[in-house]
Formats: C-alpha cells, sequence, structure tokens
C-alpha cells in the first residue's frame, strides 16, 4: 500500500480543500481535519479508512457541504470528498440511474430528464450531493405520495467503517443497506448509488395558494394528500403585515396542450384567497430548479455565507396546526420575519420507509423547518438562535415531534438514544458490525 500522505490532497489544492472541510452551510462550528482525501476511487476511500480504523482517526464523507452543524467534519482526523465521484449513468431501459456519491442533484435529474425520465423523490435545493442526501434520508415536494429520496435505492456501494468495499440491497447485506440510508453515515460512506426512476413530465403547472390562517392551509394541505391531485405539495409561511403570517401551498401538476390540466377542477373548492393565486406554465427543468434564483440572489447580499442555525422537525399534522403559530409568535424567531424562511412539508407516514428515518407514528405529518440566518458578526446572537432550537426541540418532543438531524442542533448520546428509540438497538448492533472503532461521522455525536 501506498503511504497515507500519497492518497491525501496534493499542497497546491490542500490549503484550499481543508479550508472547506473545516466549515459547512451552518458556518457555526468548524474544525480543521488533519488531511483532506479527494476521492477518486472508491478503493482510495478503502485505503484510507483501513488506516484510520485500527488508529482510531475519525473519518466523515463531505459532499456538497450543506451540513448545518459540524455532521461532516472530522475533528483530528480525515475527510473523504466526494466531489470527483460524480460520474452519472442513465439506463432507460430498465429505468435506472447509477451515479457516485459525489454527484450533485443537478446532474443527477439533469441526466434523468435527458431520457425523459426523473428520480421519483427530489430535494429542493440540486446543489446537495446523492451521498450527502442519501444519508440524511431526502425529502422532496413529492414526499407526500413517494416518501424519501433514499426509498427509492435499488443498491449501494459502500466502505464501511470496517474497511470493506461491499454492494448492498434488499437482497445483499439487507442489514447494511437498512443501516446506511438515512443512517447518519454512521455505518459506511456511500461511494455509488443506483437509483430507481419513473417517467418524468416535459412541462407543469404550478399554482400558489395564499392563505390567511394556518387553520384553512391545514385542511386544504391534508386534502391535496389524500386525494393526489398534484404531483407536487409543499409549502411556506411568509411574513405579513402587521406582525402576522401567510401560508402558501405550491403545488404542481403535469400540463401539456395535448393534456392541459383543468384549474377549477384543480384548485376550485379550495380554501385559498382567490385574489391572489398565482399560476405559472413551466418546464419541469424549470421547476426542480426553481430555488436556484433564490441562491444567486442570497449569494449576492452575501446571506448564503452567514451563519444559518436552522432547524427541522416531524410532527404530526394535528399539533402543526397550533404549533406553528406559537413558534412564530415566540421573540426568539422574530428574526424569521426578516432574514429567513419557514418550510411546511406536507408528508404521509406510511411513505416513509427507510427504518432510520425516526417519525411520529401518525400518518399525516409536516416537515417544518426554521431557515434562518443570523449576523456573522455576532456570536453571541448565533448561540441565542441555536439554543432557541433546543427550547422549540423540546416543545415539538412534548407534542409527539422528532427532529430531522439536518438541523444546527447539538445532541447528546442519551438524546439520540431518545431519538432512535426502539431503532436504537439494531443501529448499535450495526456500529459494532460494520464501524467497530467508530470512527465514521462523529460530528453527530451519536457515541460516547
Ligand atoms: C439550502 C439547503 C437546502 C436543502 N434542501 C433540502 C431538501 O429539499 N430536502 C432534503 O432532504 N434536504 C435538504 N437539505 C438538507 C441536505 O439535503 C442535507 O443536509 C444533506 O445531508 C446535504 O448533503 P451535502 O452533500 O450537500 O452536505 P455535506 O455537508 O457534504 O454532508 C452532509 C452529511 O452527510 C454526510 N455525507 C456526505 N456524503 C456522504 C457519503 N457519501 N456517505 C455517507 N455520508 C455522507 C456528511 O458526512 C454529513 O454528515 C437542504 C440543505 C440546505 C443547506
Amino acid at each position: 500500500m501506498k503511504g497515507i500522505s500519497d492518497l491525501l490532497s496534493l499542497p497546491d489544492a490542500r490549503a484550499e480543500r481543508m479550508t472547506g472541510a473545516a466549515d459547512d452551510f451552518g458556518h457555526i462550528v468548524g474544525s480543521r481535519p488533519l488531511g483532506v482525501l479527494a476521492a477518486h476511487s472508491a478503493d482510495a476511500i478503502r485505503e484510507l479508512v483501513a488506516f484510520a480504523g485500527p488508529r482510531g482517526l475519525p473519518v466523515s464523507a463531505r459532499g456538497g457541504g450543506h451540513a448545518l452543524y459540524g455532521q461532516g467534519q472530522a475533528h483530528g482526523g480525515y475527510v473523504v470528498d466526494t466531489g470527483r465521484l460524480n460520474e452519472v449513468r442513465c439506463e432507460p431501459g430498465d429505468r435506472t440511474l447509477s451515479a457516485g456519491a459525489g454527484a450533485t442533484w443537478s446532474d443527477v435529474v439533469g441526466t434523468a430528464l435527458a431520457e425523459g425520465l426523473a428520480p421519483p423523490v427530489i430535494p429542493d435545493h440540486l446543489g446537495t450531493s446523492l451521498g450527502g442526501v442519501l444519508s440524511t434520508g431526502g425529502f422532496g415536494a413529492t414526499s407526500h405520495r413517494h416518501g424519501l429520496v433514499a426509498d427509492w435505492v435499488r443498491e449501494l456501494d459502500v466502505v464501511t467503517g470496517a474497511g470493506e468495499l461491499l454492494t448492498c440491497s434488499r437482497q445483499r447485506h439487507p442489514d447494511l443497506f437498512d443501516a446506511v440510508l438515512a443512517g447518519l453515515g454512521q455505518c459506511a460512506l456511500i461511494v455509488r448509488a443506483t437509483l430507481q426512476l419513473l417517467p418524468a413530465p416535459a412541462h407543469v403547472r404550478r399554482f400558489r395558494l395564499y392563505h390567511a390562517a394556518p387553520e384553512s392551509y391545514l385542511t386544504d394541505q391534508r386534502w391535496l394528500c389524500r386525494d393526489g391531485r398534484f404531483s407536487h405539495v409543499c409549502g411556506q409561511v411568509r411574513p405579513s403585515v402587521g406582525g402576522t403570517w401567510t401560508c402558501m401551498i405550491e403545488a404542481v401538476a403535469p400540463h401539456t396542450p395535448e393534456l392541459p390540466v383543468d384549474d377549477d377542477l384543480l384548485i376550485g373548492n379550495l380554501g385559498h384567497d382567490r385574489d391572489t393565486v398565482e399560476i405559472e406554465d413551466l418546464s419541469y427543468e424549470e421547476y426542480l430548479h426553481r430555488p436556484d434564483r433564490d441562491e444567486r440572489l442570497l449569494r449576492a447580499t452575501g446571506e448564503w455565507q452567514r451563519p444559518h442555525p436552522w432547524l427541522s422537525l416531524l410532527l404530526p399534522e394535528d399539533a402543526a396546526a397550533s404549533f406553528v403559530p406559537a413558534v412564530l409568535a415566540d421573540p426568539d424567531q422574530q428574526g424569521l420575519r426578516t432574514c429567513g424562511v419557514v418550510q411546511l412539508r406536507p408528508l404521509t407516514g406510511r411513505t416513509l420507509r427507510a427504518p432510520l428515518l425516526r417519525r411520529p407514528p401518525d400518518e399525516r405529518l409536516c416537515l417544518l423547518t426554521l431557515m434562518r440566518t443570523a449576523p456573522p458578526t455576532d456570536p453571541a446572537a448565533v448561540r441565542r438562535l441555536v439554543s432557541a432550537n433546543r427550547t422549540v426541540y423540546e416543545r415539538a418532543r412534548a407534542v409527539g415531534g422528532v427532529l430531522h438531524p439536518v438541523s444546527a442542533l447539538p445532541m447528546t448520546p442519551s438524546d439520540w438514544h431518545g431519538h432512535f428509540g426502539p431503532a436504537w438497538q439494531d443501529l448499535a448492533h450495526a456500529k459494532d458490525r460494520h464501524d467497530p472503532y467508530r470512527i465514521l461521522t462523529r460530528g453527530y455525536g451519536l457515541w460516547p
């Protein structure tokens, strides 16, 4: 075997990669690793992990770098940058797509759409990596119908913490497969994934429907989930005049000149404000790239580079009607009015299949995400917002809510034990088996 230093980034690229690996989109916690592997093959990752394991040196993967609280950092160890593992191949005949873990969702979607196909669930932000999203589960605007991004994986190539390169699926090493999907990188690093695809619409009609009260918003959202009249449904709560909030459902249906949608049939019986409806026809690709404009704007204003103390929670829908207004009325959350977005995503319990994605037992669920920006020069304000996240998390737990681990929230091993509940034993067993040195993805702080 070559020396470990031969695997790591060359000096000219090293400084930049080390700086990147010491930070993430959250910009709240930061830690420089010992080195960064710009992985070009599964074997290189296997060699690094085999070196690090017996020495007890942490190893984490980094894809798009969108973690919020150091979950992909490797204090005193090595970061595997998966950016070069970005080959994407589509097999239109069997409606599958195979891609390296570092491929962005933009690459994945572009390749699939060229064949008239698309993954059934696509995350909103296409700059995230395939491996990063699968490690957290992955939600998109079709999740009310199709569950998680991870629920559509056919096969994975992974490097376990024991330094083994394995292929797993429902048939091969099923326990490892279940431990990796939404498994927070605890048992293995994903090298390649094969996804199931479905035919993609060429064009869609997008409706934006505004509600003054969360109750009528949630009633409509529930209808839309149940009767499936829209292929894509998501929502936002937006600040409105006089300190109030407006709820907006964004719903999408395939739409072509040959098969036009009937607007009245789609929205005629809903409870939104009729005067403010927005209707727009887009190509499906334009629709999928809808957040790009906001990203460009936030980069231009500098907000993209500021700290992001985000919090994401899965709530029983019955609790959301009172929980969401109470959170938004909280003085600690007033920054969301000027520097943030509140997302509400309807979910259907039975569609969420990956065993390690923890959720309330209810059938009708809401994913609430507080996406806010904090001032870059006020660390005390950032600390206050992270601590406010803890308060909201505790309140959510009291009404049956569950954390979505894509959050800026420090968690203790005991918190994680509570989070995983009945799945904890299986995860601990898989960890002992596949990551015996407990070196992988320590940034979540799952183990003492
Ligand atoms: C602007 C923005 C929009 C988002 N929109 C959505 C959305 O619509 N839907 C949704 O579900 N999520 C969304 N997220 C959350 C995001 O999908 C997750 O944070 C995801 O884990 C990011 O992956 P990444 O590769 O970009 O980040 P990274 O920071 O590189 O990785 C995130 C975590 O995944 C681990 N990881 C990365 N690659 C691998 C791998 N190959 N194998 C194992 N573990 C790995 C890292 O170690 C880290 O713990 C959004 C986040 C942001 C910041």
